[in-house]
């Protein structure tokens, strides 16, 4: 952990707050890929997490967490979907015999 990183720091986003990241505060960095960035008030650490008014033109504005792309869909994932395709073919074909009133 470099010095750096935990020194404050304007907003990546160019609002004007002044961030800075704890990696000692679970609201900071509660798990060992997620940093929060906290706000500085008057010079003063608040302990707060930066809820970023430029954030994602306005929405979403209490979220301040990175948001990763999307992965492109896996083969488990397509295969899962085909399979629930069949799944919902299946079941409205069974319900238009039920329908139907086949009977034996
Ligand atoms: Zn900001």
């Amino acid at each position: 952990m470099s010095k750096a990183f935990r020194e404050p720091k304007a907003c990546i986003n160019g609002c004007g707050a002044t961030i800075y990241f704890d990696p000692n505060y679970p609201t900071g960095h509660p798990n060992p890929d997620k940093w929060i960035p906290l706000e500085i008030k008057e010079g003063r650490r608040t302990d707060h997490p930066h809820n970023c008014p430029k954030k994602k033109e306005g929405n979403g504005a209490n979220n301040t967490l990175l948001e990763t792309t999307a992965a492109p869909k896996s083969e488990s994932i397509k295969l899962a979907e085909t399979l629930c395709q069949i799944l919902h073919e299946y079941v409205r074909l069974k319900s238009q015999e039920v329908a139907a009133g086949v009977s034996k």
